[in-house]
C-alpha cells in the first residue's frame, strides 16, 4: 500500500511561520526550514491515508455513503468516549452505555464469531466431504482451508483473529461466542455454523476467511448474503442488515490495516454477495465472511503471517461490528 501523499511537498519558500527569531545558533534556521516543509508533507500523508481508508470499502454511489460514517465515527466514538459524546456522536443513539463508559456500551449484545475452517479438518476428510443441505443445494460439511506457501494455515490464521476479536469486543461488553476453538477434531460442518448463530439470537455474525487465490491477485473483501429462499434458507430478513454490517467492516478493515480491496473480485468495492455459501444461507441473524487477504500471493501472506498485522485487521472488524451494534 503507497500512500501517494507521503513524500514531502514541495517547499513553500515563503516561510508560513513568518521571519525567523533571533538566531541564537547556526543550526536553527534549517531546523525551521525543515519543520516547515515536514507539516505540510505529513498532512498531505495523513489526508491521503484518510481519503484511501475512506473509500477502500466504497461500493459506488451508495457505499460511499455507507462507508464514510464508519470511517467518521470509529475515531469519534474512540476518542469521544470520555467526553459524553451521548447527546451528539454519530452511531451512538442507540447506546444504552452510560455517557464516558466504552466498556459497558455493547452489553447484551452477541456477537458470533466464526473462525472458518479448522485446522485438524485435513485428518478427517471422510467427515468433512459429507455432503449437507443448505437450502439451495448441497455442499461439503467443511473443508481443509488454503495455506500459504510457507505452510501456515488458514485455520491457524481464522483461530488467531478469532482471538484477537474476541478481546476486543468484549472489552467492549459484547457476550461472544466462538463456532469452534480449536477444541473439535473437525468443523463443525457449515450449516451447523450457521445455527450456532441462529441458536445465539446473535446481533451480528462474522466468518473470518483468507483466500486461495493466485500470485498477484491481493486485497481483502467482504462476502453479503444473497438474497435466497428455498428449502431452509431464507435470508430475506436478514440481507438488509448483513449488507450494512458488511459495508461498516469493509470501510474500517481497509482503514485499520492499510490494505486495499481485493483487485480481483468485486470491482475494487471490497464488497462481493454470493448464494453459494451454507454458512450464509442458513442465517437468519446478520452476517458476513471475511477474506483478509490472499494467502497464495507472497505480498499479502507477509501481512497475513504478521502478529501485528493480525492485530490490525481484529481493530477493523471490531471497530465495524461496534458501529453496527450501535446502529
Ligand atoms: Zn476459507
Amino acid at each position: 500500500m503507497s500512500y501517494a501523499g507521503s513524500n514531502p511537498g514541495p517547499f513553500d519558500p515563503s516561510d508560513p511561520f513568518g521571519p525567523p527569531p533571533p538566531r541564537r545558533s547556526p543550526l536553527r534556521r534549517p531546523l525551521a526550514v525543515a519543520l516547515a516543509a515536514l507539516v505540510p508533507g505529513a498532512l498531505l500523508g495523513w489526508l491521503a491515508y484518510e481519503a484511501l481508508g475512506g473509500t477502500g470499502g466504497a461500493e459506488g454511489p451508495g457505499s460511499g455513503a455507507g462507508a464514510a460514517p464508519s470511517v467518521l465515527s470509529s475515531p469519534a466514538g474512540g476518542a469521544g468516549g470520555a467526553s459524553g459524546d451521548d447527546k451528539t456522536g454519530v452511531g451512538t443513539s442507540r447506546s444504552s452505555a452510560p455517557a464516558g463508559s466504552g466498556a459497558a456500551s455493547l452489553k447484551g449484545k452477541v456477537v458470533v464469531i466464526d473462525p472458518g475452517h479448522n485446522d485438524t479438518n485435513v485428518e478427517h476428510t471422510a467427515e468433512i466431504n459429507r455432503k449437507v443441505d443448505i437450502g439451495t443445494n448441497w455442499k461439503e460439511c467443511d473443508t481443509t482451508g488454503t495455506s500459504t506457501n510457507s505452510g501456515y494455515s488458514e485455520a491457524k490464521f481464522t483461530l488467531d483473529v478469532a482471538h484477537r476479536l474476541r478481546a476486543l469486543l468484549e472489552r467492549q461488553g459484547a457476550t461472544v461466542k466462538l463456532t469452534q476453538d480449536g477444541d473439535r477434531p473437525f468443523g463443525p460442518c457449515i450449516d451447523e455454523r450457521a445455527r450456532i448463530g441462529n441458536a445465539a439470537h446473535a446481533d451480528a455474525v462474522v466468518s473470518i476467511h483468507a483466500d486461495g487465490a493466485g500470485a498477484g491477485q491481493r486485497g481483502f473483501h467482504v462476502i453479503l448474503p444473497a438474497s435466497v429462499h428455498a428449502g431452509a434458507a431464507d435470508t430475506r430478513a436478514v440481507v438488509g442488515p448483513s449488507k450494512n454490517l458488511g459495508k461498516l467492516i469493509a470501510g474500517d478493515f481497509a482503514r485499520a490495516t492499510g490494505t486495499s480491496a481485493s483487485n480481483y473480485v468485486g470491482d475494487g468495492t471490497g464488497l462481493v454477495t454470493r448464494q453459494d455459501l451454507g454458512g450464509l444461507n442458513l442465517s437468519t441473524v446478520p452476517k458476513v465472511f471475511i477474506e483478509c487477504g490472499n494467502m497464495r500471493d507472497t505480498k499479502d501472506a507477509a501481512l497475513l503471517t504478521s502478529g501485528a498485522w493480525r492485530q490490525d485487521a481484529a481493530e477493523g472488524i471490531s471497530e465495524g461490528i461496534v458501529s453496527f451494534l450501535r446502529g
